[in-house]
């Protein structure tokens, strides 16, 4: 608990547990942190000024119309996933400062992380082999596919990384994971015949090939994903979209992340 934190005054809009956390963890900081339910704009908000006020990842409500409930500080941040151009220039013309989370690299890779371990439990919760010796194949190549290639393969299955990107491709061989191109139709055919326990997805374009009946497909790419549902009920495939895992399967842990954030940019002693 820091004391210069106290008149530091932080609003954290609720959406999921991970928000829920993150209150938690900068009121332990000292700041002064008030919860606020999304959309609900009949909830009184102090009349003193905010330092921030944090979104979800996908907020209920407009970020524009939620905002003006609150005052800016001296330096207020606005801190959301994504915002649009609009947004961002009603926010800064209110004053507000507008931080990107999903254009921050390193809470990127350590959500990465997150994700794929959100990916492991989801896999073991809906086969009934073990993760050892299973064969799985991952399309991509960027942060969530390294990630995932790297935490099956440590637990010894048997990993194919297919992407278009041969950089990426020579350094997942050097990790010992298996590669193949993602136009090689001929060496990802040689792959279903053989067996794959599952396919897990984080390109977010639907590039995928044709799959063999009744496949695992745990799809974590956001839209357009990579995989439509009316294609995998077609083929048989059981598709799992599995979005916003870290908030699902390690809140605390993300939420963990998110506080490192807003406590670099906002300043304040944090802990
Ligand atoms: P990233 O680092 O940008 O990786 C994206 C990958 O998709 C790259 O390998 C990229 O290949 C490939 N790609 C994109 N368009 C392609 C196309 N038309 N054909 C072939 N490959 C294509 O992104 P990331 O951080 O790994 O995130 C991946 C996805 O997961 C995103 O949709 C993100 O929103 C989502 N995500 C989901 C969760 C979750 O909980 N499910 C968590 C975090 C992120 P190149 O490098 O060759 O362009």
């Amino acid at each position: 608990m820091n004391d210069s934190n106290r008149t530091v005054k932080i609003a954290v809009i609720d959406g999921d547990a991970r928000q829920r956390y993150l209150a938690s963890l900068l009121a332990e900081d000292g700041y002064d942190v008030s919860s606020f339910c999304p959309g609900d704009t009949s909830e009184p908000v102090s009349d003193a000024p905010y330092r921030a006020v944090i979104f979800p990842v996908k907020p209920k409500e407009n970020i524009n119309d939620q905002i003006k409930r609150f005052r800016a500080d001296n330096g207020a941040v606005i801190f959301s996933w994504s915002p649009c151009c609009d947004t961002i220039a009603e926010m800064t013309s209110d004053g507000w400062a507008s931080f990107d989370f999903a254009a921050d690299e390193a809470l990127a890779i350590k959500n990465a992380y997150l994700t794929a371990e959100g990916a492991l439990s989801l896999y073991m919760n809906e086969t009934s082999t073990a993760v050892r010796g299973s064969h799985i194949l991952v399309f991509g190549s960027g942060r969530v596919a390294k990630c995932v290639s790297g935490v099956f393969a440590a637990l010894g299955a048997d990993v194919t990384m297919a992407a278009r990107s041969k950089g990426e491709l020579a350094w997942a061989q050097l990790s010992g994971i298996h590669t193949a191109h993602i136009r090689d139709g001929g060496a990802l055919s040689a792959l279903f015949l053989r067996g794959v326990d599952a396919v897990i997805n984080t390109i977010p374009a639907r590039v995928l090939p044709a799959m063999p009946k009744g496949i695992l497909i745990i799809d974590l790419a956001s839209a357009p994903y990579g995989i439509g549902e009316y294609e995998a009920e077609t083929v048989g495939a059981r598709l799992i979209r599995a979005g916003g895992l870290p908030g699902k399967y390690a809140p605390e842990s993300a939420a963990s992340l998110i506080a490192d954030v807003v406590r670099r940019r906002i300043g304040g002693a944090g802990r």
